[in-house]
């Protein structure tokens, strides 16, 4: 939870958190004039929630202080990357409302100025050419304890190493024969510092580049560059870059750029008994755990936006979350939350049966419909009412009735009579099984003098049902979810790694009933159905004549917030 919110007198008073002292600070001292950030993904999987709180941070902050937001693709590493995944990311951020206007960038926009720079460093001394193999690299650069030992290649002239580094540009060399590395220092108690390698030969073709390039920069030394060559102020990052955050220094620093960025980390954002992680997610879809990067059961913005989040939700879950130099863990609920919060006044209550039995009301006439008028949402007038069927035969759910009920069982049973939700009042007078034992209909009679609407009824009943009428009703498949991991044994494995997957995570009802007024639902279009939850039009596979919803989530919440509790 966010350290930075507290509430006084009932009213949420927000303070400024870390990162807003640091850039408040920056201007005061006029280290910098305008905020620049930036969101910077690999183009290698599809983005998850966790990069939700990075764009929305940096996206924020820039909205905040008047300035600009970068969105600029990795794309250093040309093994791993794919243009559909450059796709899907633009897509991702564009919808969680994140506008980097005209500056869409590309790492590899900037590969003649990484040359350029490693260039000057060969001339200042500070770069060598080095023939060591990626297993001696690693045994010389020492461990905690123990000091680095220098290269054997350490001392090469300025001369010699320009030529050497032309002769890697020029392909002369196998991957992995020669790299360039900065020269800084063995000795240095951050083994990052130790000579980091920031360029290595890697005959690839780039998906940008082609193959103009067979020498490709190393993220340490490209990174800074990046941030630095379009003017970013602050170059927001994970924990896990504190410690490479003198080589950024370094790096800005040698390269003599006028105005250096400034590298600040927060931490992580994690789900508690979710998959995050952007390898793991493709494993899931590699080994068709999961149908999908969107598959609704995932944490991917894809697969939440198909779930039915909203961009507003997200936005809200993030700023609950704050944000922290301590790395912990979220519980899912508060996601929940944040999607019942935003829908709950927003969207239209209807009525839905997911588990349906017919209800017969004996003394209704035959063939009759008549048409009540609902409210929309009875917290929000503005969404206004709609006209609802009702007639003889109705769709009720299973557990609305009991052939002998269980203590504190106010809904149908023989004998008892309950309310049918902005209609009448029935009592059950029987009902009939099928071959197989199980019941198949319920039979009641209504009263007409207890017609909703009609002003006062002097009985009261302790149960309320809804329902849909039977010869209006569509016909609809939903999809419940639950958590893809067995929340009991925890998400992985500890012998071997693997997930712990839930069998029961998914749920698929074939047999629903909606009514009617739900006909024509788009894709990503979300109600409340009463007394279930909330549910989304699935985006892939609903028809116009054959609707698929989503259980975005159900109504109970076991999550409060801190403040309520
Ligand atoms: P993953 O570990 O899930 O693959 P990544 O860090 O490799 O993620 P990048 O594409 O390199 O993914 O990250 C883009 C940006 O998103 C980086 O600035 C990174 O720090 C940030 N980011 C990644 N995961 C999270 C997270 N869980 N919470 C907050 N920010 C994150
Ligand atoms: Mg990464």
């Amino acid at each position: 939870m966010d350290e930075n919110l507290r509430v006084e007198d009932g009213q949420e008073t927000v303070s400024r958190n870390f990162i807003e002292q640091i850039i408040d600070e920056d201007l005061k001292e006029g280290h910098c004039k305008a905020v620049c950030t930036r969101f910077p993904p690999e183009p290698n999987g599809y983005l998850h929630i966790g990069h939700a709180k990075s764009i929305l941070l940096n996206y924020g902050l820039a909205q905040e202080y008047n300035g600009r937001f970068n969105l600029r693709f990795d794309d250093t590493n040309p093994t791993k990357e794919k243009t559909e995944f450059v796709e899907s990311i633009k897509e991702d951020v564009k919808w969680l409302g994140a506008d980097w206007e005209d500056r869409l960038y590309f790492a590899s926009d900037y590969f003649d100025k990484m040359y350029e720079g490693a260039i000057k460093l060969i001339k200042k001394g500070k770069a060598y050419v080095c023939d060591l193999t990626a297993d001696e690299i690693r045994e010389y650069r020492g461990t905690f304890e123990t000091p680095g030992k220098e290269s054997p290649y350490r001392n090469r002239s300025v001369e010699e190493n320009l030529e050497l580094f032309e002769n890697m540009k020029n392909g002369m060399y196998e991957d992995g024969e020669k790299v360039l590395r900065a020269k800084i220092d063995m000795a240095s108690p951050n083994i990052n510092m130790r000579d980091p390698v920031i360029y290595r030969v890697a005959h690839m073709t780039h998906h940008n580049t082609g193959d103009k390039w067979c020498i490709y920069p190393m993220y340490d030394f490209a990174h800074p560059i990046e941030d630095a060559e379009e003017g970013v102020t602050h170059s927001i990052c994970t924990l896990e870059f504190e410690d490479h955050r003198p080589l950024y220094d370094w790096v800005v620093q040698e390269l003599e750029y006028p105005n250096p960025p400034k590298q600040i980390e927060f931490a992580k954002l994690y789900l508690t008994n979710v998959v995050t992680g952007k390898r793991y997610i493709k494993k899931l879809v590699e080994d068709e755990i999961v149908d999908g990067w969107d598959d609704p059961r995932l944490v991917s913005i894809a697969a939440l936006r198909r779930r039915g989040f909203t961009p507003e939700s997200i936005q809200k879950f993030v700023d609950l979350c704050g944000v922290s130099k301590a790395n912990s863990s979220v519980d899912y609920g508060m996601l929940e939350y944040c999607i019942r919060e935003d829908l709950k006044l927003k969207r239209p209550r209807m009525m839905a049966i997911l588990d349906p039995i017919k209800l017969v009301i004996d003394n209704y006439p035959e063939g009759q419909t008549e048409y009540f008028e609902v409210p929309n949402n009875l917290e929000n007038e503005s969404l206004g009412s709609r006209q609802v069927p009702f007639g003889r035969e109705l769709y009720i759910e299973r557990d609305d009735f009991m052939e002998e009920p269980v203590k504190k069982y106010f809904r149908l049973y023989p004998g008892n009579e309950v309310r049918l939700m902005n209609a009448y009042f029935v009592t059950c007078t029987g009902f009939e099984k099928d071959e197989n034992g199980r019941v198949s209909v319920v039979h009641c009679t209504y009263d007409p003098a207890t017609r909703s609407g009609s002003g006062f009824c002097e009985r009261k009943v302790k149960g309320t049902i809804h329902w849909v009428d039977a010869s209006h009703a569509i016909k609809a498949c939903v999809r419940l979810y639950e958590n893809l991991v067995d929340e009991e044994k925890g998400v992985y494995n500890k012998e071997d790694g693997s997930l712990n997957l839930n069998p029961d995570s998914i749920k698929v009802l074939t047999e629903c009933y909606l009514e009617e007024n739900l006909k024509g639902a788009k894709p990503y279009e979300s109600f409340q159905f009463v007394r279930q939850g909330f549910f989304c039009v699935d985006a892939r596979d609903s028809k116009e004549d054959a609707l698929v919803f989503n259980r975005i989530v159900s109504l109970k919440s076991s999550f409060k917030l801190p403040t309520q509790q």
